[in-house]
């Protein structure tokens, strides 16, 4: 069987991995033709506009997936009029744009800050709204922090507003959060959906520097998250891995941001979990049976981001998992991931602790 996934970065990489020991082939699409995932399977490198390319890309696949969600929802939809795609392009259509994002979320009972789109003639009008503190994004591509700032005053909004104009924006309460948490979870073909636990995450200008997984986390065995992803994915007929970002303010959880595709916050299930995400989602797209996302054991997982750390050094830690995506060193650049994993909380922040004494990982 083959699948065809869009986008060649990490993601394609760690899919394209997951799939070799289920006996899948899969090939990869993406523009950039040293894109990381094309060191690993097959990549076809063209735009997403080159329709004969897409369509003879999408020839002889069983299914085809997408690893990024700025994929033009155009080029889902014409590999869709040929193969299923998964998960639905109207994914891609909701949360590639932060307001109708937001409003999705809402509309199915899952709560978020205070939003409002920002009316370039009327702009003090979602300051009405959210109030400040608040904070400006773009509503279409940002990442990693990119396009967006928080304002603290009506000059500093006014400012952040003409320095993203003509993009479209949005302005979102800011929330004093205790903590950011993401809840990773996927729906099969057949309906059925599973979760893991809670992650916690921990950000540096924008970037995700590391996650936590604790599963007895007090908050992670309340369940909302459940309630919330169940509402996601069954109100979209979904099926794949998704991803939801959210703030913890005291017992509430507030949803930021949705990933509809596998998550940096979930590389750690690849040793964490019985089951890793990017099994769980070539599962689920392939309508074979979703595989436990039962973890195991206490797990940290550390980008590495902009520079490696001394290889050897990683290696000779015990409980210690490298990856590395084969992209060369750049600042601010993902270039890798480890996973640290343990028996006991403590034994995991003895390993942090030993990682920290070769690399500067973000304290947590
Ligand atoms: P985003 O691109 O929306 O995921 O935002 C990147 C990071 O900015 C988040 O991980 C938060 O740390 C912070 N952030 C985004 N939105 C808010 C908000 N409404 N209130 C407080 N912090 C925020």
């Amino acid at each position: 069987m083959q699948v065809g996934i869009l986008g060649g970065g990490q993601l394609g990489r760690m899919l394209a991995l997951a799939g070799y020991p289920l006996g899948l082939r899969t090939e990869l699409y993406d523009p950039n033709p040293d894109a990381c995932a094309g060191q690993v399977a097959p990549l076809v490198s063209e735009p997403y506009d080159a329709w004969d390319a897409l369509a003879q890309f999408a020839g002889g696949k069983a299914c085809v997936t997408y690893e990024f969600e700025n994929v033009p929802l155009e080029t889902a939809r014409f590999v869709e009029e040929r193969v299923p795609v998964r998960p639905t392009p109207r994914a891609l259509e909701i949360f590639q744009d932060r307001l109708r994002e937001k409003q999705f979320l809402n509309a199915v009972g899952i709560p978020t800050p205070a939003f409002a789109p920002i009316e370039p003639t009327q702009p003090d009008a979602a300051l009405q709204i959210t109030g400040l503190p608040c904070v400006v994004k773009t509503r279409r591509f940002g990442y990693d922090g990119k396009g967006q700032g928080v304002a603290q005053t009506p000059q500093e909004y006014h400012t952040l507003v003409q320095r993203f104009q003509p993009h479209p924006l949005i302005a979102e309460a800011f929330v004093p959060f205790e903590r950011e948490v993401s809840a990773i979870g996927v729906r099969a073909l057949d309906g059925q959906i599973a979760v893991y636990p809670l992650v916690e995450n921990h950000h540096a200008g924008g970037i995700l520097r590391v996650s936590l997984v604790n599963p007895d986390d007090a908050l992670s065995q309340r369940g909302a998250h459940l309630t919330y992803l169940t509402r996601l994915l069954e109100s979209l007929d979904y099926v794949g891995v998704i991803a939801l970002e959210m703030f913890q303010v005291g017992d509430q959880l507030l949803a930021n941001e949705v990933a509809p595709r596998v998550h940096n916050s979930g590389h750690w299930t690849i040793e964490g979990a019985e089951t890793s995400q990017f099994e769980n989602h070539l599962r689920a797209i392939l309508g074979l049976p979703l595989g436990s996302v039962a973890p195991r054991g206490y797990c940290a997982m550390v980008n590495l981001i902009g520079e490696l750390p001394p290889i050897d050094a990683v290696l000779r830690l015990p409980n210690t998992h490298l990856h590395l995506y084969g992209k060369s060193p750049r600042p601010g650049r993902k270039l890798g991931h480890i996973t640290l994993r343990a028996d006991t909380p403590k034994e995991r922040d003895w390993l942090l602790e030993q990682l920290r004494q070769i690399y500067p990982v973000s304290r947590v």
